[in-house]
């Protein structure tokens, strides 16, 4: 059996160094906002090429307090708007109708799952404040023509980077592009803990004060509250468990691009339609997606071979139960990029034989 993903085969070559940097986070007796989560904000900053970052709870509750902070600063208002791609993962969405503010979904490009940059400026209205552009599948989603829209209608980008830890663009990172992001470190993300946990990037001294604050409620110091905050503190246990994760995550990017690359060269079948890879650092194969027009059978097929596949995702946002006031809208590009998609097997814990029976069984179908 070839499993999807198999997280502890992912973490046992980490198993001693992970269970060292544990133990001393035990014997310092101090578990919350210590020394662990300082030198983890550090590291990730210097990593990502950023002045700050705050870590959080999770990736969701980092992209919240984003926007909770501009609220705070008066940047953005009950009832603006903020565009966010139409076939992202729910939690980039729910970022935005947690804060009262509206999503106003972009259909992506088919041929990369990315927002459609041509696309935003008939989206943009007054009311219009941020693109909240999703790095999804680990590719960058960030291009001259999105921040010259951003520039052009002073338009906040926030990046959705959950799928995209390590992944660089002419030399920046997916952190350092836009005005903040949001980082989820959730156990199958690429830069992974063991448990939940995020983090918040940016540049901007004011917003970083802000967001730190509100994920320890509304608190600059003990027992003084500047804002009604929320608690959403990266813990030590899972700064030091990052701490070490983050010194293989390029090495680990890097074995992924060169499955994908061997899958994207070695499989050869009409049925199926492949993403595009290019030998750059721009896309860190999160998740390697396909599309077939007979996906359940293609999923039974290669089930029936011992090779376990997932889809992301089913069901668009638009058509969910909770977004019941969107069920009647149609975003074609969306709908058939839900209906098609199906994700192979492809995981730094993946041995060269793995991939190349999926290499095979793919030619075979
Ligand atoms: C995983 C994910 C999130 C949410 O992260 P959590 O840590 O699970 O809250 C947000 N956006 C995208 C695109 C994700 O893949």
């Amino acid at each position: 059996m070839i499993p999807f993903l198999d997280l502890k085969k992912i973490n046992a070559p980490v198993r001693s160094e992970l269970l060292e940097a544990i133990a001393e986070v035990i014997d310092s007796g101090w578990y919350i906002l210590g020394k662990k989560v300082v030198t983890f904000e550090q590291e990730f900053a210097s990593y990502c090429g950023v002045k700050h970052v705050i870590g959080t709870g999770n990736g969701l509750e980092s992209l919240i307090l984003i926007i909770r902070a501009c609220k705070e600063l008066g940047i953005f208002d009950d009832g603006d708007e903020i565009i966010v791609p139409s076939n992202t993962y729910i939690a980039s969405i729910l970022a935005i109708t947690e804060n009262s503010l509206k999503p106003i979904l972009v259909e992506p490009n088919l041929d990369n799952y990315n927002l459609d940059a041509n696309l935003l400026e008939k989206n943009i209205s007054k009311k219009t404040k941020a693109i909240l552009t999703v790095h999804l599948y680990g590719q960058i989603s960030y291009s001259e023509k999105l921040q010259a829209v951003a520039d052009q209608y002073d338009l906040k980008i926030i990046e959705d980077c959950a799928q995209a830890a390590g992944a660089e663009m002419n030399g920046r990172k997916t952190g350092a592009l836009g005005n903040a992001a949001g980082f989820s470190f959730y156990p199958s993300k690429n830069l992974g803990a063991l448990g939940d946990a995020g983090a918040v990037t940016t540049d901007d001294d004011k917003l970083a004060a802000t967001v730190r604050a509100l994920r320890n409620y509304g608190s600059d110091k003990k027992y003084f509250n500047t804002f009604k905050g929320i608690n959403s503190r990266l813990d030590e246990l899972q700064a030091a468990v990052l701490l070490v994760k983050l010194k293989y995550l390029d090495s680990q990017n890097e074995k992924r691009r060169q499955i994908a690359k061997r899958y994207v060269t070695e499989i050869k079948n009409e049925k199926l339609a492949l993403p595009l890879f290019s030998d750059d650092k721009s896309h860190v194969w999160h998740l390697f997606v396909i599309r077939t027009d007979q996906r359940e059978e293609f999923a039974k097929y290669l089930l029936d071979q011992g090779i376990e596949t997932v889809i992301h995702y089913p069901l668009p946002p638009h058509q969910q139960q909770a977004f019941i006031e969107w069920n009647s809208l149609n975003y074609p590009i969306s709908e058939k990029i839900h209906q098609t998609v199906v994700s192979l097997p492809l995981n730094e814990g993946m041995t060269e034989g793995e991939i190349t029976r999926v290499i095979e069984v793919c030619n075979a179908y």
